[in-house]
């Protein structure tokens, strides 16, 4: 009964182990990244005639929100940056995330060592 226990947890230990090396690939990629997250504003000039008073706004503004000290902060993100400003943002959102879940099953890892040994403890004198 131990013994399938022990089992179980050495399966479930690979499964997390296997996990932990795909995030690790994520977290090892060198790529810049943009701390914060991107908003979209829709844009109007208010220029009489203009398209975007007829339903066809222009390219959104972008803003990069984040904490600064506790506070948020919106700055503008120039056109010419958008494309770049919205790659690095995903990867900072996908570094985030894989740090997030690799630190999990760190602990989750730790706790099956331990329940191992419990479920692999012999006891003395042996039977
Ligand atoms: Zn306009």
């Amino acid at each position: 009964m131990r013994e399938i226990e022990a089992s179980r947890l050495r399966q479930k230990a690979i499964r997390l182990i296997a996990e932990r090396q795909r995030l690790e690939k994520i977290l090892m990629q060198h790529q810049r990244l943009l701390r914060g997250s991107l908003l979209e504003r829709p844009k109007f000039c208010g220029k009489p005639g203009c398209k975007c008073t007829k339903g066809q706004p222009h390219p959104p503004s972008l803003y990069l929100s984040r904490l600064v000290k506790g506070t948020v902060r919106h700055l503008f993100i120039r056109a010419a940056d958008h494309k770049r400003a919205r790659k690095e943002a995903l990867s900072y959102k996908e570094f985030r995330q894989a740090l997030r879940r690799w630190r999990a099953i760190g602990k989750e890892l730790n706790r099956i060592w331990e329940e191992l040994e419990t479920a692999q403890e012999e006891s003395y004198p042996f039977e």
